[in-house]
């Protein structure tokens, strides 16, 4: 997949539906939280052997794929809408997140902000 390609193909059809006059930041970045929801409604009170049902589920996991599509489309939105490169966005902080996050830090460790680095049980 090339992922400039699809940002076309999401930028023609916003502008063939006229839905650029709608698109400024705060409701894009509203609709993608909206999407967020949607995909979190998905595994929503359900334990983790019913996620891995859902997963292994051909047409339940089409509608997680669906969501996500949903989410990385407002994602390409809101960058187009704010002229940033959304391919080279991603290759740089790539790039960035595998200096910050090495090896011999960060490997079978995983953060948060109250625990810190607590290795993976
Ligand atoms: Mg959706």
């Amino acid at each position: 997949m090339d992922l400039e390609l699809y940002i076309q193909k999401v930028k023609a059809f916003n502008h063939e539906l006229d839905w650029d006059q709608f698109h400024n930041p705060k409701d894009l970045l509203l609709a993608l939280m909206s999407e967020v929801g949607e995909l979190a409604e998905c595994f929503r009170w359900l334990s983790e052997e019913e996620i891995a049902r859902v997963i292994a589920d051909p047409e339940k996991k089409k509608k997680i794929a669906e969501e996500l599509a949903d989410i990385a489309m407002y994602l390409m939105t809101i960058s187009y809408k704010m002229d940033i490169d959304f391919p080279k966005a991603i290759e740089e902080k790539f790039e960035k997140n595998k200096k910050r996050f090495t090896l011999e830090k960060n490997k079978g460790v995983h953060t948060n902000p109250i625990e810190g680095y607590k290795p993976q049980a």
